[in-house]
């Protein structure tokens, strides 16, 4: 049940070990990255309450569970 997540953009599946996780395609990614951009996040407190990032390893390589 662990083998994918949901694009926070369109809702759709995406699969754990996708290059674009967790978007599911360039075009999310490029969305999201415009949310970004233009209503400008406030960051104070950087990686604390505003993702919700539980212990998902994004940039270490693969850690997926069967
Ligand atoms: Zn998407």
């Amino acid at each position: 049940m662990a083998a994918s997540v949901r694009c926070p953009i369109c809702g759709k599946e995406v699969p754990i070990n996708d290059p674009n996780m967790p978007f599911c395609g360039d075009r999310c990614r490029v969305i999201d990255l415009g949310n970004w951009a233009s209503e400008k996040y406030v960051i104070s407190s950087p990686r604390q309450n505003e993702l919700e990032e539980s212990d998902e390893p994004f940039e270490s390589a693969e850690g997926r569970d069967h």
